[in-house]
Formats: structure tokens, sequence, C-alpha cells
């Protein structure tokens, strides 16, 4: 059996895909209001999921994936909200 490795001073450890956002998700993450989604996401799911958050909004959502890094995102469109946000599913990587 290996020794066990010593305590780092890191207590999160590395994300499993650690291939770096490229820059239009980076800008997307920096501007995350807008609507259009950048040229290099794809549309997953072509249905909304549609649901309500806990204090009864209505929004629904949409998933892309970028074609170039392969982040997946989360469009979010709230009822009555002017503004969209797009989440990613990991936090991106420089
Ligand atoms: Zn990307």
């Amino acid at each position: 059996m290996p020794p066990l490795s010593p305590v780092t001073s890191q207590p999160v450890a590395p994300p499993a895909n650690p291939k770096p956002a490229c820059e239009r998700c980076l800008e997307l993450a920096a501007d995350p209001r807008r609507r259009e989604p950048p040229a290099c996401l794809a549309l997953r799911n072509t249905a909304p999921l549609v649901s309500k958050s806990e204090v009864g909004v209505p929004f629904s959502m949409l998933t892309f994936a970028c074609r170039d890094c392969g982040t997946v995102w989360r469009l979010y469109d709230r009822a009555n909200e002017l503004f969209v946000s797009w989440v990613p599913e990991r936090p991106l990587v420089r």
C-alpha cells in the first residue's frame, strides 16, 4: 500500500475536467444577464424546462453546451424579469 499523502493546504479537489474555458465562455461569465447566447453555444434540449422558484415565480431553463470548450450552461429566464441569467454547470477554469 502506498503511504498516505500528507494533508495539503487546498481542501478543494481539482475538477475532473480541467480544460480551460474559452474566451467566449469567460465573457459570458462576466456578463451573465445578456439574452443572446454566444455563437459557440449549442442548444442541448429544445424544450425548455418550466418550473417555479421557491417563491412561486415561474421560470424556464434551457441547457447549452459550448462547442469549443465543452462548458455546459443553463439559461434561466424568469417571468416578468428583464434580464436572464447564465449559470455554468461547474465553475469555469481559466
Ligand atoms: Zn466555451
